[in-house]
């Protein structure tokens, strides 16, 4: 029972054979690949199916993303444009009708001053356009809550509720909660909000995201409630995005202790890499830095974990069989887990994948050292083109390769490309068009941010699948639509592999729509 997918124009991926028009499908895998009219004559495959669009290619897999914190940002609503009660409710009416049943719904930042009548809003209200969903809204200033009728039910908010101390529920003459809760009333939402054990409902929800813009795989490194939630959307039968988990700093003594080991799973679900933290970040002075930052030449920026700690971490994840990806910023950040890499590399003889999350600032002597030590750089492609101004500003003068993708892959050091959402969007194609372009949303600067850097479209689609998927322990099974690997491609409207839409039209890239995403053989979106 195979399956033939045809398009005049497939990408592989692939060096020996980078554009086919079909691809044999046998469950979830590619088992041949060629010309449509080779592979009917071989094989006779049951079932012709056409994709749609400019370019078939392969699903990109973004290598470092917070889903929990994309899924909680999709699902909060924004109500600071409303100018009135009706408004209000109308944005809160659209916003549910695109999330899946029962899911919570947070944001907020509604402000009643604002409105054309500044009336106190009810539970009663906000029920008329809740379908099933528990909604809890903050206020602008996050001091009151307006929480509907089954947010409240489900915390146990009622008429026999006692007020918390420093907190009141609002009450009717019947002494029954109106839905305005306040300051510390919130506490039993907020809560959930935070720490939410309902996450399953939002990352159904991000995961729709994912795959409208050709995500088919994702490294996450959020919390231990994250893997929760895949676990168990994988048992439900709900998870249709291939997810590496990552192991949160704080789970990694329980993760050794129940031997979790990196690899453990399957082309679903399996287990990733632990994040540790060797710096901060360039916007709030916190990146370390071997030279003082230019607005003061006092601050070199912090270390949030020294040298030896970054050992001691990395050392105990690597004896339990767990790969290190370290946070780093600033050069002397780098420079650091770059010495924790050598010393953990020749102390171990671990062949466990090593990664230097960011990699945003190398000292030019430490390049070589990535290759040597066989350490990805797993790089944002939008942090440099959100940084142009900052970099400017603090690191004028400093000797350093900054978001230096051109020199990573010229030094032959593995490359992998993520997004970093919810910080930057996850949209993949984002992520290339800064690649390839060094230019912003709005085409500046003219020739790109330190143009030498640029790469090529094929280099940066390969850093979203092939060196997202080595570095991830499955470059047998992804990354190119090759006979073997998992059938897991995308259908978009763009033939961003046409050298004129680089030279000539190069937002294009970024304005890029999937059409049609596969994982595993089965379309698992398409666009109305
Ligand atoms: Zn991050």
């Amino acid at each position: 029972m195979s399956t033939l997918l045809r398009h005049p124009r497939i990408y592989t991926g692939s060096a020996e054979q980078p554009f086919v028009t079909g691809l044999l499908v046998d469950g979830e895998r590619i088992t041949a690949i060629g010309t449509y009219g080779e592979l009917v004559a071989t094989y006779s495959p049951s079932t012709t199916i056409d994709l749609p669009g400019a370019l078939v290619m392969p699903g990109l897999h973004d290598a470092h993303i917070h889903t929990a914190g994309v899924a909680r940002a999709l699902a909060a609503v924004d109500l600071r444009g409303a100018r009135s009660l009706g408004e209000a409710l109308a944005t809160v009416r659209d916003h549910v009708s695109s999330l899946p049943s029962g899911s919570w719904v947070f944001g907020g930042r509604w402000d009643r001053n604002k409105w054309a009548e500044p009336v106190q809003p009810t539970a009663a209200e906000l029920d008329t356009v809740s379908g099933d969903h528990p909604i809890a809204l903050a206020s602008i200033d996050g001091h009151t809550m307006w929480a509907n009728s089954e947010a409240m039910r489900r915390v146990g908010i009622d008429a026999a509720w006692p007020d918390p101390p420093g907190g009141m529920a609002v009450r009717d003459t019947a002494g029954n909660p109106t839905g305005i809760l306040r300051e510390t009333a919130q506490d039993p939402i907020d809560e959930l909000a935070g720490g939410d054990d309902d996450l399953v409902g939002p990352l159904l929800a991000a995961q729709e995201h994912f795959l409208s813009i050709g995500l088919t795989a994702v490294t996450d490194l959020n919390g231990e409630d994250a893997r929760a939630a895949y676990l168990s959307m994988k048992d439900t039968g709900t998870l249709k995005i291939r997810v590496v988990k990552g192991i949160p700093m704080y789970a990694l003594q329980s993760a050794i202790a129940e031997g979790r080991r990196t690899g453990d799973g399957d082309d679903w679900f399996r287990v990733g890499p632990v994040k540790l933290f060797s710096d901060g970040a360039l916007g709030s002075r916190s990146a370390h830095l071997s030279r003082g930052y230019a607005d003061n030449p006092d601050n070199l920026g912090m270390a949030v974990m020294t040298h030896e700690q970054l050992y001691d971490a990395a050392r105990a994840a690597v004896d339990a069989g767990i790969a290190v990806a370290v946070h780093a910023i600033g050069d002397q950040a780098n420079h650091t887990v770059l010495d924790v890499f050598e010393e953990i590399r020749h102390d171990t003889g671990t062949a466990l994948p090593l990664s230097i999350e960011h990699t945003q600032f190398l000292q030019p002597g430490d390049v070589a050292r990535l290759r040597q030590l066989q350490v990805t750089a797993s790089m944002q492609p939008t942090h440099c083109t959100s940084d142009i101004d900052l970099v400017a500003a603090l690191l004028p003068e400093h000797d350093v390769v900054g978001y230096g993708w051109r020199t990573v892959l010229d030094s032959g050091a593995d490359l992998a490309f993520g997004s970093d959402a919810p910080v930057e969007e996850a949209n993949p194609f984002h992520g290339i068009h800064a690649a390839v372009t060094r230019q912003r949303s709005d085409g500046s600067p003219p020739r790109g941010f330190q143009p030498a850097e640029r790469i090529t479209v094929a280099e940066a689609i390969a850093a979203f699948t092939t060196g997202a998927a080595k570095l991830s322990g499955v470059a047998a099974d992804r990354g190119t639509l090759t006979p073997g690997k998992l059938a897991d491609l995308i259908a978009v409207d763009t033939d961003i592999t046409d050298p004129a839409v680089v030279t000539d039209e190069p937002l294009r890239i970024r304005n890029t729509q999937v059409l049609q995403t596969i994982v595993g053989g089965e379309t698992r979106w398409q666009r109305d």
